[in-house]
This record gives structure tokens, sequence and C-alpha cells, in this order.
């Protein structure tokens, strides 16, 4: 193999020591954020029927018609890796129990989109997302914001912006889609190719068309909340008096629609400026999923776990998050000390003392070396004579103090050290 073949994919990346302590700071806080909000965990498989994702999602949704990892399987099966979390999750639901639509649950893991490598956008990236499933009203849309900016906050980001905008019930698209379609009509030769062919089947993505020529003629758009009807605007209104008194500043933007069809009602997205054009740290909303059986109504968000590392890592205020350090090295010298020091190793283990040694029966300059590296504070060094007088010697790796030690007195020493 050349060495680009030992690189990962382009748009995917290893995540290593020493940064990924990081990462498992970040999720072993959101672990306990979201245990304090009743939140339980769900792993669904990152491979789905691609139909999973195209009823949800919608068939015109960048996502969907250009991003996706689809493909078929030996068995003719047309499968997809999953490009977002919230599909799968209410696949699981709608083949639940009637205790499954009243269930709070979060992931944690990789989505994978088909896009442009470029800073901030990943091919393969994790995101933290939660779905709270149950009451259908404002109350859960507010505190679900609330949550992801308590959230935001436990990481060390509590300098975000939230943007917020209703999509409306799904018996209000019908006037948001006709009234865009005819304030744009008139000015179809301005709008980008891809928002000239998505005009009548999907309106709603010019609203975040990135093209300049279609952001101008946004700009002058009527916002869609005009086009809707009185109990949007009433479930809207709500959702932002209640954000407020819990601590969260968010502001109306009245184009922000998400790149989804599954939305209804709230919709939101946090930002933070020191992660230039790709600035969306997350996103939610409200959503109405129906795979047949039942239609299931949620609320929740996804956090891109990149950007998160990215922005904390700009601005030098990551948690603070080190390996745990060697407790001891172990020394040993010769075929017989290596078999013994296994089992000490074991016992150390065991008794929650993190431990390394060598297994390359190398030299005791060269395995001196690797205690140091190691960074433990104590080394035990155990030879031939050693194990005939059944003691060890026990080094004081930062005096360069040792003393031999019985086999019982070392472990009662070292488990006290810890
Ligand atoms: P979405 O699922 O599109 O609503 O995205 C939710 C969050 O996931 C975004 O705000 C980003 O932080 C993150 N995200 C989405 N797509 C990517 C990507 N290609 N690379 C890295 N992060 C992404």
């Amino acid at each position: 193999m050349d060495r680009q073949q030992l690189q990962p994919l382009q748009g995917m990346t290893d995540l290593t020591a020493p940064e990924i302590a990081l990462w498992q700071t970040l999720e072993e806080k959101a672990r306990r954020l979201l245990d304090l909000y009743g939140f339980e965990e769900i792993r669904t498989p990152v491979l789905e029927r691609t139909d999973v994702f195209t009823h949800s999602l919608g068939e015109t949704t960048d996502v969907v018609s250009k991003e996706m990892y689809s493909f078929h399987d030996q068995g003719g099966r047309e499968i997809c890796l999953r490009p977002e979390g919230t599909a799968g999750v209410v696949r699981h639901v709608a083949g639940g129990g009637p205790e499954a639509l009243e269930s709070r649950l979060f992931y944690i893991g990789p989505m994978f989109r088909a896009e442009k490598p470029q800073a901030g956008r990943k091919r393969q990236f994790h995101q933290v997302g939660v779905e709270i499933f149950g009451p259908a009203n404002p109350y859960a849309d507010a505190e679900c914001i609330a949550l992801q900016a308590h959230l935001l906050a436990e990481w060390g980001l509590a300098d975000c912006a939230v943007h917020v905008n209703t999509r409306g019930l799904p018996e209000d698209q019908k006037p948001v889609t006709d009234g865009l379609r005819d304030a744009l009509r008139p000015h179809m030769n301005e709008l980008c190719e891809d928002c000239r062919r998505r005009f009548d089947v999907n309106v709603l993505r010019t609203l975040d068309c990135k093209q300049p020529g279609c952001r101008t003629l946004v700009e002058a758009l009527p916002e869609i909340t005009s086009f809707m009807g009185e109990a949007a605007r009433r479930h809207f209104g709500k959702v932002r008096d209640l954000l407020g008194p819990m601590g969260v500043t968010a502001s109306v933007q009245p184009r922000l629609v998400r790149g989804f069809d599954y939305y209804i009602h709230t919709v939101w997205e946090i930002t933070h400026t020191a992660l230039g054009a790709q600035d969306a740290l997350s996103g939610g909303g409200r959503y109405v999923i129906d795979f047949g059986k039942k239609a299931v109504e949620g609320v929740g968000f996804a956090i891109g776990m990149e950007r998160i590392v990215a922005v904390l890592t700009a601005a030098g205020t990551a948690p603070a998050a080190h390996a745990r350090p060697h407790g001891v090295w172990i020394i040993s010298l010769g075929e017989e000390a290596v078999r013994e020091n296994m089992v000490l190793a074991r016992q150390l283990r065991e008794k929650g003392v993190k431990c390394g040694m060598d297994l390359g029966m190398r030299g005791m300059k060269a395995q001196m070396r690797a205690a140091n590296r190691s960074g433990a504070p104590w080394a035990v060094i155990r030879g031939a004579d050693e194990l005939a007088k059944s003691v060890c010697v026990l080094k004081d790796m930062k005096t360069g103090d040792q003393a031999e030690l019985a086999l019982t007195d070392l472990l009662t020493r070292l488990t006290a050290a810890g």
C-alpha cells in the first residue's frame, strides 16, 4: 500500500489521542446532563434501509438527492449509511409499544453524507442528538431548546447564538409554499438552476439557498409566518415566551426553515462566530414522521461534535481532558519474570491500579526508558534474583530511591498509592 492508501477516505478522519480525550470528556458531560433530564441512550444501526430516509427527510432535500451513501447489498436490498439520527430513532419508536411514544432518547454516533469536504464539512461526522416523544406542545419545544443551550454551556460554550423560527402546521404548508411561489414567480430568471428546478417540488429550499442572487430575492420575501394560520403563530409565540425565563436568548430568524421535510412548528439553529462559513453548531425542531403504521411526532436536536471540538480548540477553552497516567510501570528481566509480572499486572488492575509493562523482552535500559515515558511514579522491577527470593524492587521514579519488598507488601503499598 502506498502512503495515500494508509489514509482514511477523503472527508473522514481517524480520531485518536490526544484529541480523543476531549471527545470522551464531552461525551461524558453529555451523558451526565442528559441523565439529569431523564434521557436514555439508543444505538440504532449505522446501516438502514434507504427508504427510512427518503420517506422522512424528503426525496428532494439535498441530503437525500445528492449526499446519501446508498447502495444495493448482496441481497439486492437498497440500504444506506445513515445521514442523520432522527429517522432511525423514529423508525424504532414507530415499531414499539405505547411507552416508546412517551420516551426521551439520546444518541451519540457517526453520520455520513457525501458532501464536498471542506472546513467544517466532513463525509463522516459525529452527532450528539436527542428526541423527546410525548406531549406535542410548545413546552416540550422550549425544554428541548433550553436543554441544548444548557449542554453547550456545560461544554464551555455559553456564547452561542440561538435562532428560532416556525414551519407551521402541516395544513400551513400549502399556503406557505403557494405564497412563496407567488412572490418568487416574477423573478424565476434570477433564481439559480437548483432553485428553478425545485420551484414546483420544494420551494422552501430557496430560503436557505446560498447563491447570492437567490439570497437577495429571499431577503425581499414576506416572512413565512404571514402565510400561516393562528394556531401555528400561537404555538411559536408560546415557545418564545417560555425561553426567556429559562435563560435562553433566542432571536427570530424568519427565513430559517432547516433542510429536512419532516419539520413542523418550531425549528432552530445554534451558531458560533468562531466557525466562519459553516457556523452552525447544531440544529433542531419539532417533526412528524409517518412510516405507515402510525405517525410519530417528536422534537429534538443534533449537535455536530467536530464543530464543537473546533470551536473549543480555537478558543483554547477545551475542558481539561488528560488521559490518566499510569500508576506503575513493571519491568521484567527474563521470560520467567514476564510470565510472573503478567499475573502481578492483572492483580494490580483488578485493584484499580493502572499499570503497563513491556512484552518485548527488551533490556533493562529500554524498559526503564519506557517507564519514564509512561509518567508512572513507580516502577516495579523483577528478574531471576527477585523471583527466587519472592520479592520485587520498587523504584520511586522521582527520587530514584529503590527498595526490596515482599510481593504482598508491594500490592498493599501500590493499591494505596492507586
Ligand atoms: P443537520 O443534521 O443537517 O441538521 O446538522 C446538525 C449539525 O450537524 C450541524 O449543525 C453541524 O454541526 C453538523 N453537521 C452537519 N453536516 C455536517 C458535516 N458534513 N460535517 C460536519 N458536521 C456536520
